[in-house]
Order: C-alpha cells, then sequence, then structure tokens
C-alpha cells in the first residue's frame, strides 16, 4: 500500500518514529494509503530546515519570489488532472466540483499573491519641517498553517500562498483526513525551484504534529482554519506565547429569501448554497428562512428537486453529491437528524444512507436533507452539522428574521434576496456576519476581506489583509 511522506528541507522523508495512519477512500469507504504518523521531532527537523532556509528566502528579491510562487501555480496547472483525481479520490467530492472549484482555486491562489506581492507597498507619514515616518514590512520568519479536509488543497494553498509570498518560511499540516494533494504539492515545488527549507509539509494527527506547531516558541504566527473547538483550544495556547493568530472557524450561514426576489435563480442557487460538497462548505447557508406568503411555494420545489440531486460515486458524471469525508463525520451528520426529529422537527425528503452498489456499498453516501417545523433556538438550528441538512424556517417581518439570523454564536457569511436594494443595504448593515451576498453565493473576489466574527473566527484573510498578518511593520522615523 502507498506510504505518504512528510516533505522537509526539500526532501520526501518518513517519519522519524516510522508510524504511520490508515488513509480512508469515502467513496468506498476502503484505506487505500498510509500517512505518516508525525510529531514533535519531526517538527523539530522542519524548523531546524526553516530556520536555515529563511535569510535565503527572505533575502531574495521579490521578483524572484514572485516567480517561483508563479511556477509553482504553473507546476499545479500542468498536473491538474492528477490533482483533480487525488482530490476527489481522498476527499469523496464529485470529481466535476475537484476539477472546477478545488484544484483551479488552489492555481489561482498561488498565481493571486506571487504576482500581490509584486505591488504590495508600505505606508509613509510625513511630519511637515519634522520629519519623516515611514513604515517596514518584514516578514515573520516561521510560520505554522494548518487546514482542513473540506477543501483540502484550496484552503492549505489560501494560507501558505500569501505566507510564502510575504517571505516566510512555513510548517502545515493538512487535515489527517485529506493529505493527499498537498504531499503531491513538495513535487511541484521542487520543480518550481522553491529553495530547500522554505515550505515544510508534515502530516499527522492535529492532537500531535499540529498541537507541536503551534507550542513550538520558534513558530511566529499560526495560521488556522477549521472548527471552532479547536480553534479555541490554539488560541489558548498560542496565546500566551505572544503568535499571531488568525483562526477561521465554524458557521451556521443564515440564507433569507424575501418574496420579491428573483425566484429562479434563488432557487437555483440554493441548491447549491445548501449542498455544494456535500454541504461541506463552511459557506453554506444551512438555515434557509422564507418569507411566508412564497414558503409554501418556495418549500413544495424546492424539496422536489432535492429529492430528486443524484448522490452517486464522485467519478459518475451525473453525481450533484458524493460521498462525505469519514465514516464519524457520516455517523456526526446522522445524529443530527435524529436530534432534529427529538426536537419536533419533520424530515422532508432525506435524512437517511444511499447504499451504492458493490463495491462502494460501504462509501460515506448521505442523501442531502430537509427539514422543517424546528424553531430556531433548537440545537439543530444552533449548532454546526456541516453536512448536507438544512432546515427551513418561515418569516414575516424584517426584524424577527434578523433577530433569528443573529442568534447563533456564529457569524461567518449570509445570504440575502430580495428585489429591494434599501433592503438590501439595511440587512446586509445589520446582519453578524464577515461576508453578506446579496442574490448570490459563493462568488470570490481574491482581494476582499475573508473571515468571521462571533465564533467564526479572529482575523481576515484575502488580499493585504493576509499579507499584513504574514508581515509584521515597523516604523522608522527620520529627522528632517
Ligand atoms: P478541525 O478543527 O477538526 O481540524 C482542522 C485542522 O486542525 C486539521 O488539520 C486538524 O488535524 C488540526 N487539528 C486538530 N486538533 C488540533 C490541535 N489540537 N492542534 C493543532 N491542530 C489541530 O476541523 P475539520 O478538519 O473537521 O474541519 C471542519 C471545520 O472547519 C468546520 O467547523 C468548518 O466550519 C471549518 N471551516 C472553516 C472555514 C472558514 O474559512 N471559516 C473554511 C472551512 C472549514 P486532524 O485532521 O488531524 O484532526
Amino acid at each position: 500500500m502507498e506510504k505518504l511522506q512528510n516533505f522537509i528541507d526539500g526532501q520526501y522523508c518518513a517519519p522519524l518514529k516510522g508510524n504511520y495512519i490508515d488513509n480512508y477512500e469515502p467513496a468506498s469507504g476502503k484505506v487505500y494509503s498510509l500517512i505518516p504518523n508525525s510529531d514533535a521531532e519531526d517538527v523539530q527537523l522542519a524548523v531546524d530546515a526553516a530556520e536555515k532556509a529563511f535569510p535565503i528566502w527572505s533575502k531574495m528579491s521579490i521578483e524572484e519570489r514572485s516567480s517561483i510562487l508563479v511556477k509553482l501555480s504553473e507546476g499545479i496547472e500542468a498536473r491538474m488532472d492528477e490533482f483533480v483525481q487525488a482530490e476527489s479520490r481522498d476527499n469523496g467530492k464529485p470529481l466535476s466540483l475537484a476539477a472546477h472549484v478545488d484544484i483551479p482555486r488552489a492555481v489561482s491562489n498561488f498565481h493571486f499573491f506571487a504576482t500581490a506581492i509584486l505591488h504590495y507597498a508600505s505606508e509613509s507619514h510625513n511630519m511637515e519641517g519634522v520629519g519623516v515616518n515611514y513604515t517596514l514590512r518584514k516578514p515573520l520568519g516561521i510560520v505554522g498553517c494548518i487546514s482542513p479536509w473540506n477543501l483540502p488543497l484550496y484552503l492549505f494553498s489560501w494560507k501558505i500562498a500569501p505566507a510564502l509570498a510575504a517571505g516566510n518560511c512555513v510548517i502545515t499540516k493538512p487535515s489527517e483526513v485529506t493529505p493527499y494533494t498537498a504531499y503531491l504539492l513538495g513535487k511541484v515545488a521542487q520543480e518550481a525551484g522553491m529553495p530547500d527549507g522554505v515550505l515544510n509539509i508534515l502530516h499527522g494527527e492535529g492532537g500531535a504534529v499540529g498541537d507541536a506547531i503551534v507550542k513550538h516558541s520558534k513558530i511566529k504566527a499560526i495560521s488556522f482554519t477549521g472548527g471552532t473547538k479547536t480553534g479555541e483550544y490554539i488560541a489558548r495556547t498560542a496565546a500566551p506565547m505572544f503568535k499571531k493568530l488568525s483562526l477561521e472557524l465554524g458557521g451556521k450561514n443564515p440564507n433569507i429569501i424575501f418574496a420579491d426576489c428573483d425566484f429562479k435563480e434563488m432557487m437555483s442557487t440554493t441548491l447549491r448554497s445548501s449542498f455544494a460538497n456535500q454541504g461541506q462548505i463552511c459557506l453554506c447557508g444551512s438555515r434557509i428562512f422564507v418569507e411566508r406568503s412564497i414558503y409554501d411555494k418556495f418549500k413544495a420545489e424546492f424539496v422536489d428537486k432535492v429529492a430528486k440531486t443524484v448522490v452517486a460515486h464522485p467519478n459518475n458524471p451525473d453525481a450533484k453529491l458524493g460521498a462525505v469525508v469519514s465514516q464519524s463525520h457520516m455517523e456526526k451528520v446522522l445524529s443530527y437528524v435524529e436530534l432534529a426529529k427529538e426536537e419536533g422537527g419533520t424530515v422532508l425528503t432525506g435524512g437517511e444512507r444511499v447504499i451504492l452498489d458493490a463495491p462502494y456499498e460501504n462509501g460515506y453516501y448521505l442523501r442531502p436533507t430537509v427539514i422543517e417545523g424546528l424553531d430556531y433556538n433548537c440545537r439543530t438550528n444552533q449548532e454546526e452539522i456541516f453536512g448536507p441538512v438544512v432546515t427551513i424556517t418561515p418569516f414575516d417581518t424584517e426584524e424577527e428574521v434578523l433577530m433569528m439570523a443573529n442568534s447563533t454564536q456564529y457569524g461567518l457569511s449570509a445570504t440575502l434576496w430580495t428585489s429591494d436594494l434599501k433592503r438590501a443595504h439595511r440587512m446586509a448593515n445589520e446582519i453578524d456576519a464577515g461576508i453578506v451576498w446579496i442574490n448570490a453565493w459563493l462568488v470570490r473576489d481574491l482581494r476582499t476581506p475573508f473571515g468571521g466574527v462571533k465564533a467564526s473566527g479572529v482575523g481576515r484573510e484575502g488580499g493585504w489583509e493576509a499579507l499584513r498578518f504574514f508581515t509584521e511593520p515597523k516604523n522608522v522615523f527620520v529627522k528632517y
């Protein structure tokens, strides 16, 4: 069976203790490769390599650094098919999604930050007759990037691209559940001419190798995307060490639909915003609020379309949903369907496993699920499920839906459907979220600030925000 390796100091290598963990294929429920079970000793190796590499990388001209990162982006593009196949197999997502979203977006992330750094200017503040201040923006040194399993290479590259562009050396850990495309990236970095030790990719469990990255005193910043509980633990560990922290955490996003919306466009987008990637996108709108006058019409059409949605093997070109990421995640999602029933909800469609024909009968397939009749305040409507499950709830007034939308501990994103311009702006201003889409969903411009409020995170990624995070400003004053 294939054994994945760590990528340290520009070379692939086995974990020092020689321990491995199983990597499952969600589509079949079978183990198909082994992942290094790395620990603090492997992290130390990576830190040693990164320390050696930092003076080389940080002092390289911006043009040279940019050119290596452009090559990295092109290297992924040149191996598009290999990356697409690997992402879909490792995660369970439809091949078409990996081909149209995940891998092209990883290519864009590297390209975007490779070129953004060429235009990254720092400030100067003149004091008339006194002197001038100018601000240097220096790389931090060695930084840690930890990413989740839902959009594996997409979110992995979203962190490491700005970190590298800004001149840092990176020690990074993909989710143990989806390590494969990060593993492939080492080869591309070698081919792109990335100096040894600049990018170090370690595999293994969050509680072991992830924790060792967070705790290492020479790692100056942690950029983390994952669950709110893990983020809380990381903040508790890293904050007393005065590390810079960027935390992109969970969500329970509202999708608010007013009667005056473009119904057809809203319906097709709402199907995607509910179930894309099996509902495993932090930006999915899992709480759907519908104005009462169109509630019955919405419900009838939405439930009908969801019931007809094809759940199939990721390689099937008709698949709209593939497999969810793991057995334990599938069980968690199903347990929330049971909870919803206990809380008085009615399952309008879905709520169960889909068993495919052999040899995929043990794959982790779930039917997309729509639930109604729940109080906005119940656990099903307050806790993140992160699977193909949405609730639908009618509302009568703007004030009421705003109160329900803002009632959770989360505040990542929100979607609004209305043709009333004033209402759209009014609502966007009042919703507790870092990102609001009006008459759209998941339209992304890499220059915009990305992140959430409340328990959805601290800090922002994207554009200058990411480059500011990965640099330290130093003000210099010169007297006239
Ligand atoms: P987790 O928090 O379980 O894991 C995220 C990453 O952290 C993984 O690489 C994990 O490793 C690692 N990790 C776990 N424990 C520790 C630890 N003690 N110290 C250091 N690292 C650790 O999240 P999931 O992977 O389950 O991802 C799903 C979550 O991510 C959802 O809550 C979702 O909302 C959120 N998310 C947020 C986004 C945002 O932009 N706000 C975007 C995408 C997802 P391992 O896999 O080995 O456990």
